[in-house]
């Protein structure tokens, strides 16, 4: 392999924030990473988002094979590739991606490999190709990863088809919200919800993918965006993305609020959190023909009541998974909605040191985090 002049830390031996049982601290290790594999890329990351589904996987929630190394939204350069990788190059600026695919399977061919067979294998296994870790502790333990990234490290090595060159004109921390909250934010409004100009909004939950649905309705030209939250710092950070109205659900009705501002209804409703009551709430205040997106993650065990008869209205309820998109073709296209203005996230990122991880996380659980967190690597 050809390593790129200037890496920092010896790739094959990269600090790593190991997540050993549930619950559990991260702790900080050194850890033993092979060399990238046939399709295999050699990231060194320089900058990861603290995601909720990182804070869902320490806490077990989100069940994954230990030890594990969380984090999936990051940023990095390519150090080296692996045999077959002749499209990537070493000093390239990457996008990582949890959506990797095979290209192969029929369901990547339908163009549908969000939902690649293979690549749920690789995150049901915690392997970089069904069978193998790429990494271990000291001891000889096999490491897994997270959905083929495990960017809580200094180096990672992920699938080929989960790195998405970038125009290296974007900051590290800002692509790396380009891997998770912007992809899902955005993605809801323009892949699953599909949102025109003049239409009529509401976004529930405003996290780091609530405020990037916001921002993806104001770039789709929608008329009215409806922010609702508990948090008087995230509905002012929600207006400055574009939020045309705000909600404090804390001492509002908010089915009764939302109908008072637009009382036909809107005409998306999106779940930015993952809670069912919140996702019920979100169907409840659509218009007819209104689409409700459901865009957080839910429990395992989380299951919902809705009134019937409103589809009479031709009312949709959808789901969707990191945007329902192709990051390849849609993980450009917003580094290019940010370079040219329209995509703003110097306002929703607020860097630390990789060494405060275990505070980040903690921060990001105890719901008093307001911008993301976006952890960054020293050297
Ligand atoms: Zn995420
Ligand atoms: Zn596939």
């Amino acid at each position: 392999m050809t390593v790129a002049p200037g890496s920092p830390s010896d790739p094959s031996r990269p600090t790593a924030a190991v997540l050993r049982e549930v619950g559990g601290p991260l702790e900080l290790t050194t850890v033993e990473l092979d060399p990238p594999g046939p399709d295999q890329v050699l990231v060194r990351v320089r900058a990861t988002g603290v995601c909720a589904s990182d804070v869902h996987i320490v806490d077990g929630r989100l069940p994954k094979p230990l030890p594990i190394v969380p984090g999936h939204e990051a940023a990095g350069e390519v150090v080296a590739v692996g045999p077959g990788v002749d499209d990537l190059r070493p000093g390239q600026h990457v996008v990582l991606s949890i959506l990797p695919r095979c290209g192969r399977c029929t369901v990547c061919r339908d163009g549908r490999g969000n939902h690649c067979p293979w690549a749920g294998a690789l995150g049901a296994t915690g392997t970089l190709d069904g069978r193998r870790t790429g990494w271990r502790l000291d001891d000889g333990t096999p490491l897994h990863h997270f959905n083929g990234i495990s960017a809580f490290a200094e180096h990672v090595v992920v699938p080929r088809s989960g790195a998405i060159a970038i125009d290296p004109a974007v900051p590290f921390a800002s692509a790396a919200l380009l891997g998770c909250a912007v992809a899902t934010g955005v993605g809801a409004v323009r892949n699953a919800a599909n949102v025109r100009p003049g239409q009529t909004v509401a976004v529930f939950g405003c996290g780091g993918v609530g405020l990037n649905v916001v921002q993806g309705a104001r770039m789709a030209g929608a008329e009215r965006i409806v922010a609702v939250d508990l948090d008087a710092a995230k509905l002012a950070l929600a207006r400055r993305v574009g939020a045309t109205d705000t909600l404090d659900a804390s001492h509002l009705d908010v089915r009764a609020e939302v109908a008072r501002l637009l009382p036909e209804g809107v005409d998306h409703a999106f779940d930015a959190i993952g809670r069912p009551r919140v996702l019920e709430d979100a169907f409840a205040v659509t218009a007819p023909g209104g689409t409700a997106v459901a865009v957080g993650l839910y429990a395992t065990d989380a299951t919902i009541t809705l009134d019937a008869f409103p589809l009479i209205g031709e009312r949709r309820l959808v789901g969707t998974y990191l945007g329902g998109g192709d990051p390849h073709r849609d993980v450009p296209a917003l580094a290019a909605d940010l370079l040219a203005g329209r995509l703003l996230l110097d306002e929703l990122v607020m860097e630390r040191p990789f060494t405060e991880v275990g505070a980040a996380v903690d921060g990001l659980r105890a719901g008093h985090v307001v911008a993301r967190q976006v952890l960054t690597f020293a050297g």
